[in-house]
């Protein structure tokens, strides 16, 4: 068994029972779950990957704009289910190629696309430990 990071980022959170049924409806277990609002520096730190882009300021702001809901998920390929569950980055893309994908049903547009997934297992280690400082290794 595999974890990851799922966020529900600020512009989804009011979907996020709906999001949290087919979360449950696709085979994943939810380990632990936290609401938090990000202050900027924080959603700098979370993002320190992406500094430098042009797009980067904007990400911070969207990202502290209001709370999110951070989610350990758990189950087999866990971070590559996930990252096919929430769809592609662009929204537009989503609605296009992906239309059951959770960013096609529930983003709003390339910057607020509803949902973030790890991509690896290293950054899934690593964001699960930003969100839940005291979870377990196994
Ligand atoms: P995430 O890391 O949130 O799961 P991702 O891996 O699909 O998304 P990244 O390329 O890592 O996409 O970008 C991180 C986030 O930055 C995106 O989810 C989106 O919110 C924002 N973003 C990415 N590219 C752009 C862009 N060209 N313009 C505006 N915002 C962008």
């Amino acid at each position: 068994v595999e974890r990851t990071l799922a966020i529900i980022k600020p512009d989804a959170v009011k979907h996020a029972e709906e999001i949290e049924d087919i979360i449950l409806n696709s085979g994943f277990t939810i380990l632990q779950k936290r609401r938090v609002h990000l202050t900027p520096e924080q959603a700098s730190e979370f993002y320190v990957e992406h500094y430098g882009k042009l797009f980067f300021p904007s990400l911070v702001a969207y990202m502290s704009s209001g709370p999110v809901i951070a989610l350990a998920l758990a189950r087999e390929n866990a971070i590559s289910h996930w990252r096919m569950l929430v769809g592609p980055t662009s929204v537009t893309e989503a609605k296009e190629t992906h239309p059951d994908s959770l960013r096609a049903l529930y983003g709003t547009d390339q910057q607020r696309n509803g949902l973030h997934g790890s991509d690896s297992y290293t950054s899934a280690e690593w964001e699960v430990r930003f969100f839940f400082p005291d979870s377990i290794v196994e």
